[in-house]
C-alpha cells in the first residue's frame, strides 16, 4: 500500500476505514470548492484582472494598479465594500492589530464576544509596555463561552451598548470550543447591531476563510495569507476586508495618517497574491479533508477530536487529545517528519514569542511557518491536545497524518 513510507499494516486498514467514513464529508467540500472557485474566477474577471496587475511596483509604491486591483478582487471574494490586501502585513495579528489600532479611540470598549483572543493578540490588547491597547485608553471585556460551547447571548446583550468594538474569533484557536460557523457568526453580528447598531463588528477570520460559501457580514475582518487566502503561494502578508470608511482607517494605522492605501510597493508580490488567492479554493478543500481525515483516524484509534469527521467544518482546524506531553511531541516529530522541506530536521518545545506556554510547532513548509501547509502545534498544557491544520495536497496530508500516527502508535509500543 505504501510504497515509500513505512507505515504499519495495521494502521494502513484503519486508514482505509477512516476514508470511507469521509466520503459524506469530503463530498460537501468539493461542492463547497467548487462554487468558491467559480467566485474567485468570476471576481478575476468582474475586476478585469490583466496582466499588468501581475508586476509590482518599488518604492513608495504610488498608483501601483496591481495592488489596488488585488484589493478590488479580495473585496468581491469576501462580499465585502473594500479591502486592505498587503504583503506589508507580517502575519495574522499584525492585520488584526492593525485593524483594532485603526478603530479604537481612547475611551472606547472593545469587548471580546468569544473569550480571550488569540494568544498572540493578548500583548496587543492588554500589555503593559509596549504600547497596547490598553496603554491608549481602550478598555477591555470579554464574555466566555458557556459551558455548554456555546456563545453566552444574554452577556452579549448587556455588553453591547457599552462596546465600540465587538470582536468575534471564528477559529477556536488553542482551545476546545467549537469554532463558530458563519451563520452562527451572523446571528451574533445580528444581536449586536440590534442593541447598538453604531458597534464595529470585527471577526478575526483566520483559518476561516472559503471553509464556507459565504464569509461572515461583519464591518471588519481580518486574517493571513499564509494561511487560507494565500492558498500556498503567496509568501506572507495579510488582509483586512470590509467597510471603506473603516477601511481607509485601516490603512491610516499600517502606514501614516494621510498616506493611508496610496503608498506601499508591492515589490515582486503581486503574482503570488493574485495565483495563491486563485488556488485558495482548491488548498483549502485539500487542508480540509486532510483535517476531516485526521478526525476519523483518530477517532477510530480512540481518541477525542474536536470537531468529530461527521461536523460541518468552517475552520481547517483538527483538535485531538492525545493525552499526554510524549504524545503530543512524538505526534508533532511526525508531522514534521513528513514534511517536503526540513524533514529532517526535529521540532522541539520552545518558550515562542507571542505564546504564554512553551509550545511545539511541526512546519517543513515552502514558506516559513506557513500553517496552510500540513503543520500541528501543541501548547505543553492540559488538556494536551494537539492542533492540526493545513495541507496543500489531500494525498500528502494524508500521509503525514498517517505518519504521526505511526509515530505515536510506535511509542505506546515502546
Ligand atoms: C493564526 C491565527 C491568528 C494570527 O496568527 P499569525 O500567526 O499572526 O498569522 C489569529 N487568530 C487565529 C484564530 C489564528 O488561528
Amino acid at each position: 500500500m505504501s510504497r515509500f513510507f513505512n507505515i504499519p499494516e495495521r494502521l494502513l486498514l484503519i486508514s482505509e476505514e477512516a476514508e470511507r467514513l469521509c466520503i459524506p464529508s469530503f463530498r460537501e467540500i468539493e461542492k463547497t470548492a467548487q462554487y468558491n472557485g467559480e467566485k474567485v474566477l468570476s471576481a478575476f474577471i468582474e475586476n478585469k484582472v490583466g496582466s499588468m496587475h501581475l508586476s509590482g511596483t518599488t518604492g513608495y509604491g504610488y498608483d501601483d494598479a496591481g495592488r489596488d486591483r488585488l484589493d478590488a478582487v479580495f473585496a468581491s471574494v469576501l462580499g465585502t465594500e473594500d479591502a486592505l490586501v498587503r504583503h506589508n502585513f507580517v502575519n495574522g495579528t499584525h492585520a488584526i492589530s492593525t485593524a483594532l489600532f485603526g478603530v479604537l479611540r481612547p475611551g472606547d470598549v472593545l469587548y471580546s464576544i468569544t473569550g480571550a483572543p488569540y494568544d498572540t493578540l493578548l500583548e496587543t490588547v492588554s500589555g503593559e509596555n509596549g504600547g497596547s491597547l490598553k496603554e491608549f485608553g481602550i478598555n477591555y471585556k470579554q464574555s466566555d463561552f458557556k459551558d455548554d460551547g456555546t456563545v453566552d447571548f444574554e452577556a452579549v446583550k448587556e455588553n453591547a451598548l457599552s462596546c465600540r468594538v465587538a470582536y468575534i474569533q471564528r477559529s477556536r484557536g488553542y482551545t476546545l470550543r467549537p469554532s463558530l460557523t458563519v451563520n452562527e457568526i451572523n446571528r451574533i453580528i445580528k444581536t449586536v447591531k440590534e442593541i447598538n447598531p453604531n458597534a464595529i463588528v470585527l471577526v478575526d477570520n483566520c483559518y476561516g476563510e472559503l471553509c464556507e460559501t459565504s464569509e461572515p457580514d461583519a464591518d471588519l475582518m481580518a486574517g493571513s495569507l499564509i494561511k487560507n487566502l494565500g492558498g500556498g503561494i503567496a509568501e506572507t502578508g495579510g488582509y483586512i476586508a470590509g467597510r471603506s470608511d473603516l477601511i481607509e482607517h485601516c490603512a491610516n494605522r499600517l502606514t501614516a495618517v494621510g498616506a493611508g492605501r496610496e503608498v506601499g510597493c508591492s515589490l515582486n508580490q503581486n503574482r503570488g497574491m493574485y495565483l495563491g488567492l486563485f488556488r485558495a479554493p482548491e488548498t483549502v478543500a485539500a487542508a480540509l479533508k486532510t483535517s476531516v481525515f485526521a478526525s476519523a483516524l483518530l477517532e477510530l484509534l480512540g481518541y477525542r477530536v474536536f470537531p468529530r469527521y461527521t461536523e460541518k467544518r468552517t475552520d481547517l482546524i483538527t483538535a485531538a487529545l492525545l493525552g499526554g506531553k510524549e504524545k503530543l511531541v512524538s505526534f508533532c516529530k511526525g508531522i514534521q517528519s513528513s514534511s517536503p522541506v526540513d524533514s529532517y530536521v526535529s521540532p522541539e518545545p520552545w518558550a515562542m514569542p507571542g505564546y504564554e506556554d512553551e509550545i511545539i510547532m511541526a512546519a517543513g513548509a515552502f514558506t516559513m511557518g506557513a500553517s496552510i501547509e500540513l503543520s500541528a502545534d501543541a501548547p505543553l498544557r492540559e488538556p494536551y491536545a494537539v492542533f492540526i491544520q493545513g495541507g496543500l495536497s489531500y494525498a500528502t496530508g494524508k500521509t503525514g497524518i498517517l505518519k504521526a500516527v505511526s509515530a505515536i502508535l510506535e511509542q505506546a509500543t515502546e
